[in-house]
Order: structure tokens, then sequence, then C-alpha cells
């Protein structure tokens, strides 16, 4: 795997140059807080309509949008699962979420992607963990299919940019 591939930086992924981003959405689809809300404000109000159209998304599943007024082509909604303490199958869900999302953007032919820190904000799963789930996701996505450019992690704290080098550092040498 070229590891030049994956990008970790800190900034909002609204301004992200790439052809499709990923949402931390809910499972309504229907806009919320966080990412979610900043995504729906740059998009702008056709990316509710379109939204309204999918009939929501289950835990752990992907669905693709366009990303009209954003510099990013598509969006990508996934909803993650919110942390009940590690017994729920969490962690299982978050990775479907980065597999599913990577295997929608492959089959559209997306070669750049971004991602946000899926479920770490108000649904509550811890930072380190869910770093370590979604370098392991992209990593061996990557060395199976290596059909991407380039995958970046949008970190929008310090916390979740440490956590994320720290990661990619262990996972590379
Ligand atoms: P969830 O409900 O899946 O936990 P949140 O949006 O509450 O989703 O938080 C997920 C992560 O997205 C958190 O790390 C939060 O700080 C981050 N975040 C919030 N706004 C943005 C943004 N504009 N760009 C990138 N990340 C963001």
């Amino acid at each position: 795997m070229d590891k030049q591939v994956i990008r970790i930086i800190k900034g909002d992924i609204t301004e992200q140059e790439v052809e499709a981003i990923v949402n931390a959405a809910n499972s309504s689809l229907l806009g919320g807080g966080g990412v979610d809300g900043a995504i729906h404000n740059a998009a702008g109000t056709k990316l509710l309509e379109e939204c309204r159209t999918l009939n929501g998304c289950a835990t752990g599943e992907a669905k693709i949008t366009q990303g009209y007024d954003l510099p990013a082509k598509w969006v990508i909604h996934t909803v993650g699962p919110v942390w009940h303490g590690g017994n729920s199958d969490e962690d299982r869900m978050l990775a479907r979420c980065y597999r599913n999302c990577l295997k929608l953007a492959a089959e559209r032919g997306i070669k750049t992607i971004a991602f946000p820190s899926i479920s770490t904000g108000a649904y509550h799963f811890p930072i380190q963990r869910a770093a370590e789930i979604a370098m392991n996701e992209v990593i061996s996505f990557l060395n199976d299919r290596p059909v991407f450019d380039r995958i970046v992690f949008v970190c929008f704290n310090d916390d979740t940019f440490s956590s994320s080098n720290r990661v990619l550092n262990e996972r590379i040498k």
C-alpha cells in the first residue's frame, strides 16, 4: 500500500477539495448538529431535498447524494453507532460505516474521499478506539483494492488529530 494515499489533517470537512466527503449523519438523514449540520449548511437546501427521497439510513450503512454548493461533488452519508459502553456491537458497526463508504465510493469510481471522525461527537464513541477502527478499515480496504488516490481523515479537534496520527504511525512503519 502506498502510504501517501492516507492523509490526516486538522480542518473543516466542508472545505475539502475532494470528490466525496463523508457525512456522519443520523438515521433520518434529515440533518442534525455537528458535522451533519455543517455539511447541510454548506451544501444548501437542495441537499436536504435529495436526502428526503432516500428514506433514511440504517446504522453502519451508507447512501450517496450530490454535494451541491460544496467543493465536493458527492456526499456519502453514513450513520455511526451511538456509544453504549462498547458491548452493543459498536466496534463492528463503526467498521461497517468506513467499509461501506469506501465500497460505495469505489463503485462510483471516486478516487479522493474525506472522512470526519464518525461517532466521536454527539454519539460519544471513544476517540482513540474510533481512530484505530477507522485506520484498520481504510488500510485493509486499500490492501485489498488500491483504487483511491487520496483518503483524508479530517480532524476537527486536537484530540482526534493526535489520536489519528498516533494510530497511523503505529500501523505504517
Ligand atoms: P456523531 O453524531 O457521529 O458523533 P458529530 O458531528 O457529533 O457526529 O461528531 C463527529 C466528529 O465530527 C467530531 O469529531 C466533531 O468534532 C467533528 N466535526 C464537527 N464539525 C466538523 C466539520 N465541520 N468538519 C469536520 N469534522 C467536524
